[in-house]
């Protein structure tokens, strides 16, 4: 069982930063276009940080948990 896409609006699976495939596409074009930086999708929770996926499999690798 994987999480899914953080964008409600969205049913996909969750890949990158807590976003599918594709929300994450729009997420680095919205911020190459200067719209937004990564740093403010963190705040506002619409991605993960960049940590955390680095972090959960640390756990996941050290841990029993499924
Ligand atoms: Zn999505």
């Amino acid at each position: 069982m994987s999480a899914k896409c953080l964008n409600p609006k969205c049913q996909r699976e969750a890949q990158t930063r807590g976003l599918c495939a594709a929300c994450y596409v729009r997420a680095t074009e919205v911020v190459r276009e200067r719209l937004t930086t990564w740093k403010k999708l963190e705040a506002a929770k619409k991605i993960l940080p960049s940590h955390w996926q680095k972090t959960s499999a640390r756990k996941w690798l050290l841990g029993h948990a499924s």
